[in-house]
């Protein structure tokens, strides 16, 4: 630590994603990458594009894809933001929304990169408990707030929110802006998007990480009314120009014109998730219900840090979290059918199971 940190770094901790190890004969099982490579049609754009075009600037306004995904969503051009991965996306909401002078609110158990970004930004946020079924019960929203932000499908717990609840919360908060974080929406669950039409107090967010297996691109995107995307561009500007590299951008095209190579990939997901979860729960395993390319699992007897040493030790890579609450818990990631039976295997030969 150094003495000219601000107060705010000083109390930070940072958000920790999971390990992204050295070696390759790892399963990994960790941070809920698609198990698929990309679309053929995103390797082919991004080997035709001109490189000797990379000695200039890239498109600061991503043009060509904020209008495909406009088209893709069938919405205007100034209802969407692109960014450097959702991670940027929501730090630039946060920066952009979330100061006001009422706290904002989120789940207790969710992506834990919101706490991180209030305490970077001073935002004042109150963290509301799940359900002991790791539901969010809206209800309990029913307090003074300076906005809303929760994952649908939520993270790590993989449980998805109804639309109709979605709708009521943004009735009852118009005077607040509500987030829906959907990076695992393209696994099964009902998107918020339609719901930008009738109101103007909703921003849906979603990447490219997941269902398009591009997280190593880095591709993040905002849907929601122009005001909205007006001051998302606002933050971008003045921070940084050029959010997406000229690669990212066609590449990101591609992977959304590829609408075959995209359901196919994900059907495999779903149905390998099914399997997994069917399999798990045969080994006396509890599976909350996950709309999501992962499964949020624990087992009664045996605890999750040594059951992720344990799958750790069999080359396989789980997330374990230690919160309170959830700490007997592992977060599973949905790989191959090949690597889910290795997993279901290797659990099957552990000497309480
Ligand atoms: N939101 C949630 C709920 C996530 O789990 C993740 C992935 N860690 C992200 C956003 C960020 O994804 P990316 O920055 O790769 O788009």
């Amino acid at each position: 630590m150094s003495k000219y940190w601000s107060p705010a770094i000083r109390q930070l901790t940072p958000y920790v994603p999971g390990e992204q190890p050295k070696v390759d004969n790892l399963i990994k099982l960790n941070t809920n990458e698609n198990p698929y490579p990309p679309s053929p049609r995103v390797v082919e754009a991004i080997n035709n594009y001109p490189k000797d075009r990379l000695r200039l600037y890239c498109d600061p306004d991503a043009t060509a894809l904020k209008q495909s995904l406009a088209n893709h969503f069938q919405l205007h051009y100034n209802n969407v933001f692109v960014g450097n991965g959702s991670d940027e996306v929501l730090a630039l909401a946060f920066m952009a929304f979330f100061r006001q002078e009422k706290p904002l609110l989120l789940p207790e158990t969710t992506y834990s990169f919101y706490d991180v970004y209030c305490k970077l930004y001073d935002i004042e946020y109150r963290q509301i408990p799940l359900t002991d079924d790791f539901e969010i019960n809206f209800t309990d929203y029913d307090q003074p707030n300076g906005g809303i932000i929760f994952a649908n499908p939520n993270a790590p717990t993989g449980r998805q929110t109804a639309l109709h609840e979605i709708e009521t919360l943004l009735l009852k908060n118009r005077e607040s802006l509500v987030i829906v974080d959907e990076a695992y929406i393209d696994f099964g669950g009902s998107s918020a998007v339609e719901l930008i039409h009738n109101y103007d107090n909703v921003l849906v967010i979603q990447t490219f990480s997941k269902s398009r297996s591009l997280a190593g691109l880095r591709i993040g995107f905002a849907l929601g009314h122009e005001d909205l995307i007006a001051g998302l561009e606002r933050v971008k500007n003045s921070f940084n120009s050029y959010p997406l590299d000229s690669l990212a951008i066609v590449g990101a095209v591609a992977a959304l014109e590829d609408v075959d190579y995209f359901n196919e990939t994900n059907q495999k997901i779903i149905d390998c998730r099914d399997w997994t979860t069917a399999q798990l729960e045969q080994l006396g395993f509890r599976v909350i219900p996950s709309k999501t390319n992962f499964v949020f699992t624990c087992h009664q007897s045996i605890s999750g840090a040594e059951l992720m040493q344990y799958l750790r030790s069999n080359n396989l890579l789980v997330r374990h979290f230690s919160k309170p609450g959830i700490e007997n818990f592992l977060r599973i990631t949905i790989g191959t059918a090949a690597e889910m039976q290795t997993l279901i295997e290797t659990l099957k030969q552990h000497p309480q199971i």
